[in-house]
């Protein structure tokens, strides 16, 4: 049987490397962790595409069955996959975060979806789909068991241009209920492997950097805690993912900074207060921020600091207040997102009960293009200032003030920073027009 997996991207996302050889980004676990689950006792002829790295020369693809899982953001080009695909009379499935948040509008492209983790459900369906027997509907079940699971296949993203292949992930979902975050409506509960399941992966690992991709690692303390106990002697170095409450657990903080953390991706998500509260982040404390990046950078943590433009309560000085902080603060590597109500969430529903929703045009959907009316300015200031915000945090000027202060990774954190300065410097020209031509594939 000849399966083909594909991970669609949009256009900003299928940009040339520059002057670099490579792109400055890890693989995505999901293509890796898919052929883990092919089932043994089928004779399977497998090939995966990531959009991100590679170009898919599709009149070439032969498959019996196509695999594609996307974001929002993609899921208008993996649609036009999809309607490719079937048009040559081949099956195909759709999985990933945005089958799951809308699996009735994917199932109009497909032939199956799946939802929700994959783990039981993929290699099932490979099963029915060779008895001539595939349902249209598989959803994770509750129960489903996070123990045991085979390691991710990391060798088929061997040799492509990814700066790491090394990608871990030990729990998902989260405790919280950040309003403009998908994570707790792709993942219901908060789950965790086995820390000797994470150990004997993280063993296999062939060299000594990994990512963990995890949303959100560290919520379940004790978990965490014993994890970065049971990490310390592989000496391993890692980034990943963090809530700001590590800067205000000190055995947590010590025990991650022992286990080899070198980098992580922290959602400040606002300096107010009051948004804060307002997102359900509360537990974010804007007045403690300087303290818990100096804490960071103390225990030689680089910081990718997350912010959200567009919150309810943002007034036009967000933008200056924000790049203010974010120099001040020397965080080594900015990032800003514009308030995005992905289908099926919360803050989804009250968008559209509040008449806010400008396009439900997917693709737009990708954090960066502005698709609701904000409430304290147009929505055409609240994108230029959030290309003016890119632009100023990435001036040269800036990026060498902050990485003065990076106590690690400085090598990867200019080249990353350069990577951002162009990335950030591309946005306005990726408009809907743009964005309209991404669909033909
Ligand atoms: S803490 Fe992070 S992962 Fe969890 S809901 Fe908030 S933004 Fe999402």
């Amino acid at each position: 049987m000849k399966i083909v997996l594909i991970l669609p991207r949009g256009g900003i996302y299928r940009r040339k490397t520059g002057a670099f050889p490579i792109f400055i980004r890890y693989s995505p676990l999901t293509l890796p962790s898919l052929v883990s689950l092919l089932p043994k006792e089928i004779d399977i002829d497998i090939k995966t595409y990531d959009e991100g790295v590679e170009d898919i020369d599709k009149e070439k693809i032969e498959a019996d069955l196509i695999g594609i899982t996307c974001v929002t953001g993609a899921a208008p080009r993996a649609y036009a996959y999809a309607d490719y695909f079937r048009s040559r009379g081949i099956k195909v499935v759709m999985g990933g975060v945005h089958a799951t948040l809308l699996p009735d509008e994917a199932a109009k492209h497909v032939d199956a979806v799946i939802t929700g983790l994959a783990n039981e459900t993929w290699p099932q369906l490979i099963r029915d789909f060779k008895a001539g027997q595939m349902k249209k509907l598989y959803a994770a079940s509750d129960d489903l068991s996070y123990a045991g699971w085979p390691d991710p296949v990391r060798s088929i993203n061997k040799g492509k241009k990814f700066i790491s292949i090394n990608s871990i992930q030990a729990t998902y979902g989260c405790t919280n209920r950040c309003e403009f975050c998908v994570t707790p409506y792709t993942c219901k509960d908060y789950k965790h492997r086995p820390i000797e399941d994470v150990i004997r992966e993280l063993k296999n690992i062939r060299g000594k950097y990994v990512e963990f991709v995890d949303p959100s690692p560290i919520e379940d303390v004790e978990y965490a805690k014993k994890l970065f106990r049971a990490m310390i002697p592989l000496k391993k170095k890692w980034v990943g993912c963090a809530t700001t409450r590590i800067g205000f657990d000190d055995e947590l903080l010590d025990l991650a900074t022992k286990s080899g953390c070198k980098g992580l991706l922290i959602g400040f998500e606002s300096v107010t207060q009051n948004n804060l509260n307002r997102i359900s982040k509360g537990f974010n404390k804007a007045d403690k921020y300087y303290e818990l990046v100096d804490k960071l950078h103390k225990k030689h943590i680089a910081i990718m600091g997350c912010f959200v433009f567009g919150l309810d309560t943002d007034q036009k000085d967000v933008f200056k207040n924000t790049v203010d902080f974010v120099n001040k603060a020397n965080i080594d590597l900015p990032r800003y997102t514009v308030n995005t109500p992905f289908p099926s969430t919360g803050l989804f529903a009250r968008m559209k009960k509040e008449n806010r929703l400008l396009t439900k045009f997917w693709a737009m959907y990708d954090a960066q293009h502005v698709v609701i009316k904000p409430k304290n300015m147009t929505a055409e200031e609240l994108q230029k200032g959030h290309h003016w915000a890119w632009k100023k945090t990435y001036n040269w000027k800036f990026i060498i003030k902050r990485l003065a202060h990076a106590r690690s990774f400085t090598g990867v954190l200019l080249l990353a920073n350069y990577a951002y300065r162009h990335y950030g410097r591309s946005l306005p020209r990726y408009d809907r027009k743009e964005m309209e031509k991404d669909l033909k594939i």
